[in-house]
């Protein structure tokens, strides 16, 4: 690990401030990425700026009848907190789905955002990767790729985003509420997160001195028919090779509503307007679905390891909305794919 400086915010603007004066300074919540990134001298900060104690852990009802959730809230205290398991189901089990308990207790939604890939690349300094060294050249491309995205790649990247909860947020419609040098900003989840392009090393659309804030939910939050499913090489502390969070609103058997959004595929959660708009006014049977499982997964496309992900990703979007339609959500906690 390299010598760092480190500064404790005194609020949100002297960590603004802070993070504006010194293009090398990294923010540090939980620490439960960051501090793995340093000791592998993938992440190189030059101070960093402590905000865990910064008053960002409410979660409030907006006037608008939906949830303000603080940057700093723990990722255990989010899943488990009353309004979230009763009305928005879905990010509860997400985040159920993710890390250890341990983990989740120290995890904060703004870092679970900010987290970076689990390419194993990109952990190893001594091999090339455009996203740690831009211009270095991508070594998963002709490396082992088992993991990697088949939405949204490029020449110069083809990782995966690694956050579940980004991908149930997502679905859900979440915006991220950030604050900067110049004033206060809304992104919606679906356009924080980047394809790699030409720019891997930039995972998201954060600028320079940005800070998040706060995860605002809308008040739909699809808290009878909805599942999430992450399928992974392990049933416990493993990242998904695919997850597909799904939402419906039913009328009887018939789709008046539909989210769906995926994990493991892409550089971002990968959700597709058309698929879910594909679903309206059907009948709620594996038949649609697998048509809007084809809507979803559009243009993917294989590395040499990684094919098996199309048709894995196929057959768990149709059982992940087969869940959501007969109210059997994936449960977290047995670990059982019914
Ligand atoms: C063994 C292991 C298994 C894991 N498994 C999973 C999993 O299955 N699914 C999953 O989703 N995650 C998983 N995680 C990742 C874990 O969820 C993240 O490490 C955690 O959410 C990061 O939160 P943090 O508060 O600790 O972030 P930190 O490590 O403190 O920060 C991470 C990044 O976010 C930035 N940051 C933090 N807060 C803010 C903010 N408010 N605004 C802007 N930038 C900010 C930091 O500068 C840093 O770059 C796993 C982690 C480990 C170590
Ligand atoms: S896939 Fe992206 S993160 Fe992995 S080696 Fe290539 S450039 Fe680096």
């Amino acid at each position: 690990m390299n010598n760092f400086d480190y500064s404790r915010a005194s609020d949100l603007a002297d960590a603004i401030r802070l993070l504006t004066a010194d293009p090398g300074a990294k923010l540090i919540a939980g620490g439960t990425n960051l501090i793995d990134l340093m000791k592998e001298n993938v992440e190189r900060p030059s101070r960093l700026i402590d905000i865990s104690h910064l008053p960002l852990r409410d979660i409030d009802e907006t006037t608008g009848g939906g949830l303000r959730i603080g940057a700093l809230v723990p990722n255990s205290d989010l899943a488990y907190h009353p309004l979230i398991e009763q009305r928005y189901p879905l990010l509860a089990s997400a985040i159920l789905a993710g890390a250890s308990a341990q983990l989740r207790n120290m995890a904060s939604v703004g870092g679970n955002l900010m987290q970076r890939t689990r390419c194993s690349y990109f952990y190893d300094t001594t091999t090339p990767c455009n996203k740690r060294s831009p211009g270095t050249g991508c070594s998963a491309i002709d490396g082992l790729n088992r993991n990697h995205a088949i939405l949204g790649t490029s020449k110069s990247c083809i990782a995966t985003n690694p956050s579940d909860m980004s991908v149930a947020l997502a679905a859900l419609g979440a915006l991220v509420l950030i604050a900067g040098p110049s004033g206060q900003r809304t992104i919606a989840l679906a356009d924080f997160h980047r394809l790699p392009d030409d720019k891997p090393h930039l995972d998201t659309n954060l600028g320079s001195g940005e800070i998040i804030t706060a995860i605002e939910l809308p008040p739909q939050g699809f808290a009878r028919n909805f599942s999430y499913l992450k399928i992974r090489d392990r049933l416990s502390y493993a990242f998904a090779l695919v997850s597909v969070a799904a939402a419906l609103e039913l009328e009887g058997n018939a789709i008046s509503a539909a989210r769906l959004a995926l994990g493991g595929v892409a550089h971002k959660p990968w959700r597709s307007l058309e698929a879910e708009a594909a679903l309206q006014g059907k009948a709620a049977t594996p038949d649609h679905f697998g048509h809007a499982a084809d809507l979803l997964l559009q243009g993917a496309t294989a590395q040499s390891h990684n094919g098996f992900k199309i048709e894995l990703a196929r057959r768990a979007i149709v059982r992940t909305l087969m869940q959501a339609a007969s109210a059997t959500p994936q449960s977290q906690a047995h670990k059982k794919i019914a």
